[in-house]
């Protein structure tokens, strides 16, 4: 019998466990025990109901272009539970100069698809929009090193584009800053357009062409989510897995290298496995392996983090009536406010708010705002009140109000990421049956995790001879 350990109990760790038991039904000779600090599965994905609102403390939906979170979904029978966003409402405002401005149509990530949209749009001064006109003839470049998605942005359209659109939309995906984030990392399509097309805007043109040849039937949502929340992802995931491997409340201390396997020390009590699967944060990884091996550690260490707030607030029907249509707005740093983002979610997700309410879900923390972490709640409430007064003139009392905290939660990749991500495979090279899974690595989305889940997984029982070995990252 091989013994898999897996230190982290998030969706990255789930995956990795699931997709272990289903080898384990399918008569592998394996068993496996996951580790989890918290004495909750599930990591950031919490959901909570107040007052007969639905509320996300962490993620609220996942991209529907990405599969693997869908699979996951119906392979533990909850595909009857999938529900998209409300598409034909969706539009998103950016704050400029105080006031909201609708991002135009056919605005791609930052990319305009659409001419007359984004020359009619206040978004945008006339300089970009002569960018604009001039980008569409950039001749095709191949960048020979790594930048950040701000030196892209703005050889492309200038440094407006990066200031009202880039920033803020990297803010609110990855609470980062695109002069700090990868452009190959972050972003490789564009790394890639640039390459071949030179015009960013041509290519995705070209290339949304090609998904509308290629796509049947009606358009599918941008996001798709769980009827009753992310938390229902987590308590299927888990109602599917023997209660015997699972370990909540059990932070993991040390892990050793010893006799060909792995010993895992956890409270007083320590074990030996076979193979292991680090599926914590990429600092909380790094302090666990450093008896092993430092430069390993070191190369981890290097993927930083920033930490995030979630501040929801409930309101009556009229406010609901007051706010503005759409799926919420976007903050640029030059507008100099704390709050990144602000979702309307009774528009994006209408059931999740009875047609009476309204629910805000505001985002303040990231890059811009790392010491927000340390304010009480009524300091944190207050700014974001102050701010909702400012931006949309809300000054109602909220019905009731719920904030979370994620410290160190959503990993930065930074200029050079994939460079590291070579280091730390050669590393792991001479480490058989050591594996990293989660958002440190390979993308910070739900999807991208459970794929780094399962990819691990898959990795570790080709390491302990159980099953062919694939061609697969072993930073998954
Ligand atoms: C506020 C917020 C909003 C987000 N919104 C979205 C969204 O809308 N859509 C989307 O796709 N993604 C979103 N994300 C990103 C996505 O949710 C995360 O990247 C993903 O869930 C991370 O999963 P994980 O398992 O890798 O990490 P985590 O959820 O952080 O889990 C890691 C686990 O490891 C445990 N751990 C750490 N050290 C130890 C130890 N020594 N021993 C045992 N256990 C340990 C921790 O307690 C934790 O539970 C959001 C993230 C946040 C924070």
């Amino acid at each position: 019998m091989k013994r898999i350990a897996i230190i982290g109990g998030g969706i990255s760790g789930l995956s990795a466990a699931y997709s272990l038991e289903k080898q384990r039904q399918a008569g592998a000779a394996v068993e496996y025990a996951l580790f989890e600090s918290s004495p909750r599965l599930g990591g950031v994905l919490v959901t909570e109901h107040v007052d007969g609102c639905l509320i996300e403390a962490g993620p609220d939906s996942f991209l529907t272009e990405k599969p693997w979170a869908t699979d996951l979904c119906r392979e533990v029978g909850l595909g009857d539970q999938l529900i998209g966003s409300n598409d034909p409402d969706r539009k998103t405002y950016i704050l400029v100069r105080g006031k909201l401005v609708v991002i135009p149509d056919g605005l791609m990530f930052m990319v305009p698809t659409k001419i007359l949209p984004a020359v009619l749009s206040p978004l945008f001064s006339v300089g970009t929009k002569l960018r604009m006109a001039q980008e569409w003839f950039h001749p095709p470049r191949k960048a020979e090193a790594d930048e950040s998605v701000a030196s892209m942005v703005e050889r492309h359209y200038g440094s407006e584009m990066v200031d009202r659109l880039a920033d803020p939309l990297l803010s609110g995906v990855y609470g980062g800053e695109a002069t700090q984030l990868s452009v190959r990392a972050v972003l490789p399509r564009f790394a890639d357009m640039e390459a071949k097309h030179g015009s960013l805007g041509r290519a995705m043109l070209a290339a949304r062409k090609k998904m509308a040849q290629a796509s049947k039937g009606p358009a599918r949502p941008l996001f798709t989510s769980l009827k009753d929340g992310m938390q229902q992802m987590v308590d299927a995931v888990v109602s599917r897995l023997p209660a015997s491997s699972l370990h909540p409340g059990t932070a993991v201390q040390g892990l050793q290298k010893q006799n060909g396997g792995w010993v895992v020390s956890a409270g007083y009590a320590s074990d030996e496995f076979d193979a292991v699967i680090l599926a914590t944060p990429a600092r909380a990884a790094a302090s666990l392996i450093g008896g092993t091996s430092a430069p390993l550690s070191a190369e981890l260490s290097g993927i930083d983090y920033t930490s995030s707030i979630t501040v929801n607030l409930g309101y009556d029907q009229k406010v609901r009536a007051s706010l503005p249509p759409g799926f919420g707005f976007l903050v640029p740093r030059s507008e100099g406010k704390s709050m990144l983002a602000a979702t309307f979610v009774h528009n994006k997700f209408p059931h999740r708010a009875p047609a009476d309410r309204a629910l805000l879900r505001c985002f303040t923390g990231g890059a811009r705002g790392q010491n927000a972490l340390a304010l009480a709640d009524y300091q944190i409430l207050r700014a974001v009140r102050e701010e909702l007064r400012q931006i949309i003139g809300l000054t109602a009392e909220p019905q009731f109000t719920r904030i979370y905290r994620w410290n160190s939660a959503m990993a930065q990749y930074g200029v050079g990421h994939l460079e590291r991500l070579q280091r730390i495979e050669n590393l792991l090279a001479q480490l058989p049956g050591l594996a990293l899974a989660g958002n440190g690595y390979r993308g910070i989305g739900v999807p991208d995790c459970i794929r780094s889940g399962s990819e691990s997984a898959s990795r570790v029982l080709a390491a302990v001879g159980l099953s062919e070995a694939k061609s697969l990252p072993t930073t998954a």
